[in-house]
């Protein structure tokens, strides 16, 4: 079974055009993926452009169309963050036309000052764990990589960190703040609301232990590499030994 239920696309913050994303998972014979373009009006983020619920719509419209002429079985779907308290901000129409819908947390509502390069400002952390509480166990289908791509822009100055060092940093805060006490309240949000934890292939996280920890309360999971070029499309290996390994349950089926 091969999928990946996160790619990005040209719609918003991605290289390829919808077109070139199916023509690869054709390519890649890839039994479904899923298009889920940035779709979140409130993102502070001067790279997520604004987009109508109409412009969405017909968006899906093309896919599907294309879609189905090349026999790829595609989900359309969005990747937004919420409220604070993890309420989504769609309109129903949105709602319905989504086959699959991540949230993940892109920011944090913080008012209070936050110094460049103290990455380690427990308050701020508190903060980020409650909106991911409270995310976790609201709508949605997926919880997107709730330990990589942490909310770390505000702590960090621009320009002054790789790639590979903020994926690092990830990890060191997720080590520090994420324990399994809280990790423990975190299943039981994902099961009160059946959304699934997004396996995540850009930055290889969770760490092992969550998903172990995960399995054992039968929280299930999503597989979803998050590209934005082309030769990411389908790179989910931990993901899928992950699934193996721990028997782990996938939060839809995909015959
Ligand atoms: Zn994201
Ligand atoms: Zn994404």
């Amino acid at each position: 079974m091969k999928i990946d239920l996160h790619i990005h696309t040209n719609f918003s913050d991605g290289q390829p055009t919808y077109k070139e994303v199916i023509d690869k998972a054709k390519e890649l014979r890839m039994d479904c993926i899923a298009i889920t373009d940035h779709f979140d009006n409130y993102d502070p983020s001067p790279h997520i452009r604004k987009i109508g619920d109409d412009e969405l719509i017909e968006f899906y419209e093309k896919i599907k169309s294309y879609a189905e002429l090349k026999e790829q079985k595609v989900l359309c779907g969005i990747e937004t963050c919420t409220d604070f308290k993890g309420d989504l901000r769609i309109s129903d129409r949105v709602y319905q036309a989504s086959e699959i819908i991540i949230t993940s947390v892109h920011y944090v509502e913080y008012n209070e000052e936050l110094v460049q390069g103290e990455y380690y400002n427990d308050k701020y952390w508190e903060a980020f764990k409650q909106k991911l509480l409270n995310m976790a166990g609201s709508e949605g289908h997926v919880q997107g990589h709730p330990e990589g791509y942490l909310p770390i822009n505000p702590l960090i100055k621009p320009g002054t960190t790789t790639y590979e060092e903020r994926k690092a940093l990830c990890r060191e805060i997720s080590v520090r703040y994420l324990d399994n006490i809280y990790l423990e309240e975190l299943a039981e949000r994902f099961l009160l609301s059946n959304k699934a934890y997004e396996l995540h292939g850009a930055t290889g996280t969770p760490r092992e232990s969550v998903v172990e920890l995960m399995t054992s309360k039968g929280v299930k999971f999503s597989i979803g590499s998050d590209a934005h070029i082309l030769d990411w499309i389908g790179k989910n290996q931990l993901g899928e030994e992950m699934i193996n390994k721990y028997k782990g349950s996938l939060f839809r089926s995909f015959r």
